[in-house]
């Protein structure tokens, strides 16, 4: 095999992603449309065929193909091209220009996530450019409409392209590395076979409407209000699944953690801790309420919305009985707006054996941990259809580059977008050469 030279390759993903990034695509609206036709020409120029798949309205993926024994599904890398908008004036670079300084690419998307989405497509000019006959093929997907949930992304190839998803394993977004966690400097690999369910719901009260200088006891804001204050005062059991166990294990093993919490330390710590308590208990965010129109009018209707996101073997019916109960007023309609429940991915499998031999050669004393992300991803399409999919962005971030995600400032340096580059090839090459 040609010996590959990553400083080379690293130059080139670089290149790339400066590229990507200046084609805007936002959403809303979304508009896919030239990130694919880049992406497309990128692939034509390396003599690979594409597919595109137009959902309308200039909402359109793209897949791609090495071929191998069609027998065998593929593995498939899956990313998204769509960004969340920008606050422009809080940031201190052109958050679509590209920009390559101090060891970092700067703009929306570095991270969430063109930056892992050019590490899936060099891995896969890579394998075409030195010609490894694959056993198992290869499957680039590229979707639009992640970041609103993906109606016109993966949900809609589901319905119109079912084949598309059926894969062996999926590699996707999900779950970064940490350069160092709890103060121990020492690289973390993250990968996420199981996200939280989000479950968006509404609550609405409707009641007498009158003057505001006579109370009414039985006001629409008064029930709402009451309602919100116990939704507010139940406290949720804590529960450690196999998951966040074997995270435990891992970090335990690796002394990053001193000794494994028991079962009666994890509520005071995930009171603390917002990441552990995401990872071990339904949660439940106030995020709007609309409640009148005017000073001196007591409404007729109020409402607010709550964003749920339960432990991934919740059922959402038997959380919805149990918010009924805390509720406790039959009179307040609760509509649910979103829920997608999805799955658990295997922990132990070939994905994961390789990933977790990948990472340890590359970087001796890292460590590779599972964890269960709060937020959600494409990945709920695929294990809804028993497919194991993971998140796996092998980049090893600093706090402040996590907290740049959806923020400000985003940016990847170029050390993290070789070290993915070259940890997704590897497990690539070994799950799929012949
Ligand atoms: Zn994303």
């Amino acid at each position: 095999l040609p010996e590959i030279d990553w400083e080379a390759v690293t130059k080139e993903a670089t290149d790339l992603l400066a590229r990507f990034i200046r084609i805007e695509s936002m959403n809303p609206p979304g508009d896919e449309v030239d990130a694919c036709a880049f992406l497309g020409a990128v692939l034509a120029a390396e003599g690979v065929d594409h597919t595109t798949y137009d959902a309308g309205s200039r909402r359109v993926s793209l897949s791609a193909t090495l071929p191998g024994d069609t027998s065998l599904r593929p593995l498939i890398l899956l990313n998204h091209s769509d960004v969340v908008p920008v606050q422009e004036e809080f940031w201190t670079v052109e958050p679509f220009g590209g920009a390559v300084r101090d060891g970092q690419i700067w703009g929306r998307g570095a991270l969430d996530m063109k930056g892992m989405a050019v590490m899936e497509l060099m891995t896969f000019i890579l394998l075409k450019r030195q010609s490894i006959a694959l056993r198992r093929p290869l499957v680039l997907l590229s979707v639009a409409d992640e970041e609103a949930g993906g109606a016109w992304g993966i949900e809609w190839l589901d319905r119109h392209h079912p084949e598309l998803l059926d894969g062996e394993w999926v590699i996707n977004e999900g779950a970064c590395g940490f350069a160092s966690l709890l103060d121990q400097d020492r690289p973390v690999f993250a990968f996420c076979p199981a996200e939280k369910t989000p479950l968006w719901l509404t609550l609405r009260a409707r009641g007498p409407a009158g003057h505001g200088s006579m109370p009414l006891p039985n006001a629409a804001p008064v029930r709402l209000t009451g309602a919100l204050q116990r939704i507010n005062e139940w406290q949720r059991a804590t529960r450690v699944l196999p998951v966040v166990d074997a995270m435990f294990d891992g970090l335990v093993q690796g002394r990053v953690l001193a000794e494994r919490p028991d079962a009666g330390q994890i509520p005071a710590l995930a009171r603390v801790a917002p990441q552990l308590r995401a990872m071990t208990t339904d949660t439940v965010s106030l995020t709007t309420s609309n409640y009148g129109v005017k000073i001196n009018v007591i409404p007729a209707l109020a409402e607010a919305t709550l964003d749920c996101r339960l432990l991934p073997d919740r059922d959402p019916g038997e959380f919805l009985a149990e918010l009924r109960g805390v509720i406790d007023d039959d009179d307040i309609e609760i509509e649910t707006m979103f829920v997608s429940p999805s799955g658990i991915s295997p922990l132990d499998n070939d994905l994961t054996a390789t990933a977790r031999a990948v990472t340890r050669e590359m970087m001796e004393d890292s460590l590779f941990v599972p964890v269960i992300s709060p937020g959600f991803t494409d990945s709920r399409t695929f294990r809804r259809r028993g497919i194991p999919a993971y998140g796996f962005c092998p980049s090893l971030l600093k706090t402040e580059e996590f907290a740049t995600i959806h923020g400000h400032d985003e940016r990847i340096s170029i050390e993290n977008l070789k070290l993915g580059t070259q940890v997704i090839y590897e497990v690539t090459r070994r799950l799929c050469a012949a």
